[in-house]
């Protein structure tokens, strides 16, 4: 099946008795056990809402087996917990989610696990990483805000080489644009609450991983009980089955506002990996189906002042944080993800003041590159 297919069918119809076109909705937390295999509980993560739900993600990252969790860094804090013990180490990469930042340089800090951020996993840089106690090499791609591309591939093998997991947060590119287990990683990671979810108003994790990984990772779920109740799972099945429309319209729609933005006289720096000139393009092309819905750019104005201006100019696309839903936002990382870094820490990341970054909607093309047409007149035009 192709994938608009598998976000239709896969999973779904597997736990309905009456035929219905939609799985029913089990609001049990007491489920009967004299007649069954195993125990069914959701903090066990085996309800049928949830299963369904795994399944169609399984289908669409070609994964064997998955856990649904209560938010994204819900599972990536279980995956790490779970993979990690005192004294091992893990490898970074520097440009991470600011949650999983946070995760890794407190929590994972204090139950005695060290961490080497890189500033890219290339192999040479993860070679200089390495240590006799590193079980787990984590990367990011496209990264926010500057949408950089690491190659999926090379981490993998490489991970595979040293015996160690490797393990990927997929959230920006989605399953519809880049499927990381083929490419040779081991543990696919999503903030559901962006793209799989899609319409801003769900927050959920998934994790998508061999059979053997998974049953570590949940030998520690369990204990954590980051899981997903059946009425939020019925919505995330409802939302994946237009997962590949939404995609698809996201992906055309931000490779339309980037060759737009490109050649404006008024934009000084556009960053999407779907740009011939992007340092990431070719590596982008090979491993992706699709650049994504995410970009990032720099309006000729003045600091954070001049960049708030602009956004308040327009009148679709919508300031706001968060990704990946149907509306198409902007915000700027200098004011929200990299506000606790200082404007020293920023300018070495590259986050200028003036840095926009657009999480696109499935509007009109047209009526996207009208709007920025448009706040980008200045006053004294
Ligand atoms: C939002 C996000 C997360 C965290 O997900 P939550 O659902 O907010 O917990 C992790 N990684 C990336 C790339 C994200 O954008």
């Amino acid at each position: 099946m192709k994938k608009a297919t598998t976000c239709v069918h896969a999973g779904s119809n597997s736990h309905n008795p009456a035929h219905g076109m939609n799985t029913p909705i089990y609001t049990s937390s007491a489920f009967g056990y004299l007649d069954t295999i195993e125990n069914i509980y959701p903090r066990y993560y085996n309800t049928p809402n949830q299963e369904v739900v795994v399944q169609k993600l399984c289908a669409l990252e070609q994964g064997e087996a998955g856990l649904l969790f209560g938010s994204g860094m819900a599972a990536i804090s279980t995956t790490m917990l779970a993979l990690l013990e005192t004294g091992d180490h893990v490898i970074l990469q520097r440009d991470l989610y600011g949650g999983t930042h946070h995760f890794v340089t407190i929590e994972l800090k204090r139950v005695g696990i060290s961490y080497t951020l890189v500033e890219e996993p290339t192999v040479d840089q993860l070679e200089a990483a390495i240590r006799t106690t590193t079980k787990l090499v984590y990367i990011e791609t496209p990264s926010n805000p500057l949408l950089k591309i690491t190659d999926v591939a090379a981490v993998g093998s490489w991970a595979q080489q040293h015996r160690l997991i490797s393990v990927i947060d997929n959230t920006f590119a989605s399953p519809i644009n880049q499927n990381p287990i083929p490419l040779g990683i081991d543990v696919v990671i999503h903030s559901g609450t962006k793209y799989l979810g899609g319409h801003s108003d769900l927050c959920f994790g998934a994790v998508i991983t061999s059979q053997p990984l998974r049953d570590r990772i949940y030998a520690t779920a369990i204990n954590l009980g980051g899981s997903v109740n059946a009425a939020t799972c019925a919505l995330i099945e409802r939302s994946l089955k237009t997962l590949s429309l939404r995609v698809h319209q996201q992906n055309k729609n931000a490779q339309a506002i980037a060759d737009f933005l490109q050649q404006h006289p008024r934009v000084q720096q556009v960053h999407y990996p779907g740009l011939t000139d992007h340092p990431g393009y070719d590596i982008a092309r090979q491993q992706m189906q699709g650049f994504g819905g995410m970009l990032s750019f720099e309006p000729a104005v003045e600091g954070s002042a001049g960049a708030e201006q602009f956004m308040r100019k327009l009148k679709v696309i919508t300031p706001a944080i968060s990704l990946g839903g149907v509306e198409s936002l902007i915000c700027a990382p200098a004011k929200t993800s990299h506000i606790k870094l200082s404007t020293e820490e920023r300018k070495q990341v590259g986050v200028s003041d003036e840095l926009l970054r657009i999480s696109v909607g499935i509007e009109d093309t047209e009526d996207l590159l009208e709007d920025l047409q448009q706040a980008l007149v200045m006053n004294n035009d």
